[in-house]
């Protein structure tokens, strides 16, 4: 049987059949044709998946019994299930979704600015290898790169899960679990099918990806001209301060990470997102602000400062905490006052383990995840 495009690299091991979101609709025309079906069949297929959210009816869309014996046996419907589903008062839903060559991510649905549109976070690696301190999903270290068609079935989920609350999932963003930069392929071949009319039909307007700054897959994305947009995970202006709790700084420093989102901004014409999480006592003074609006000067940019989530205590040893609102508003008013576009981004789901890996990590003494 003809395989799918696919990225060798975290498909290699996996014996197992692909998976409908494995498939581009070139490869799975392909398939069709190899079974004797008609190409036709296999774009009306894909449609109806993507648009159901993973949820298709076989019989409603008359393939014939030819594509339907190969269906659930030489492809798969569906390669992930959704372990657990915490709902926060808030809005907020955090989905831990499972895969079955093994590992669980997790996947949030947040509530957008308007009551009938909603937001999802999806997750790029199992673990991560990053190390930054005050974040969740990198104690286990990194377990996997997830495959493209482990990235289409969050989006699968999510998009499933606010069609059920009569929400439209408008916008995605890559900032779950893991650096997106290192399993950049992958991400992109995710993304064309998100985005692709006949599939996902989601667009890369629509679509944001995060980093903590890998420059060469910053440049990358850039040179594909996938129409996303970028996101960096900045969290202090200058390099002492930012090499304690990002250690990947030391490989890429700010003033290269700067220079890597400008030329991404004037390749693609999009505005970077900054993404800036504030620590007390560690980067939440008036000078960092006045340092990152000097770093921002004469760059457009949009800086979300995200007040910090705790997680106990971090990797280092070290127990973060949240700066008093007023301080947060102090730091704003610098930015602000500076010419800075911020917005304070309201933290999402506290009673759901909403910060980036806890979810997963408060489930995984029970299960293997
Ligand atoms: S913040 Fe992002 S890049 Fe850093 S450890 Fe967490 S998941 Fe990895």
């Amino acid at each position: 049987m003809e395989q799918p495009a696919r990225n060798a690299q975290t498909r290699s091991s996996f014996q197992g059949p692909p998976a409908l979101s494995d498939y581009d609709a070139d490869a799975l025309a392909a398939q069709f044709a190899g079974w004797g079906c008609k190409a036709t069949h296999a774009a009306r297929l894909l449609h109806a998946f993507y648009l159901g959210g993973g949820q298709v009816d076989l019989a409603a869309l008359r393939l014939g019994k030819s594509v339907e014996s190969h269906l659930g046996h030489d492809i798969l419907l569906r390669q992930s299930h959704l372990i657990t589903r915490s709902s926060s008062v808030d809005g907020t839903e955090k989905l831990l979704v499972g895969f079955g060559r093994g590992g669980a991510v997790e996947s949030v649905l947040m509530p957008a600015h308007e009551p009938a549109r909603a937001a999802g976070c999806i997750s790029s690696q199992i673990g991560c290898a990053m190390r930054c301190d005050f974040c969740a999903s990198t104690r286990g270290g990194l377990k996997r790169n997830l495959d493209a068609g482990e990235m289409v079935e969050q989006f699968l989920h999510l998009r499933h899960l606010a069609q059920s609350q009569n929400r439209r999932l408008s916008t995605i963003v890559l900032m779950g679990m893991g650096e997106p930069m290192h399993n950049l392929g992958n991400v992109m071949t995710a993304i064309r099918r998100i985005a692709a009319p006949g599939m996902g039909a989601l667009g890369g307007r629509q679509i944001t990806v995060s980093t903590v700054g890998i420059v060469p897959g910053m440049d990358e994305l850039a040179a594909a001209d996938l129409n996303v947009h970028l996101a960096v995970s900045l969290h202090a202006a200058d390099d002492v301060t930012r090499s304690r709790i990002v250690p990947m700084n030391r490989r890429y420093d700010v003033g290269q990470i700067i220079a890597a989102a400008r030329r991404f901004s004037e390749h693609t014409g999009r505005i970077v997102t900054i993404e800036y999480c504030l620590l007390k006592d560690v980067n939440d003074s008036d000078g960092q602000a006045q340092l990152l609006a000097d770093l921002l000067q004469g760059f457009r940019t949009h800086v979300n400062l995200i007040p910090y989530n705790p997680i106990g205590v971090a990797l280092s040893g070290a127990v973060y905490a949240t700066p008093d609102a007023s301080r947060i508003q102090a730091f704003y008013g610098i930015l602000v006052g500076r010419g800075v576009v911020v917005h304070v981004r309201l933290p999402r789901g506290h009673d759901v383990n909403a910060a980036c890996g806890q979810l997963r990590q408060s489930v995984r003494d029970d299960r293997s995840v």
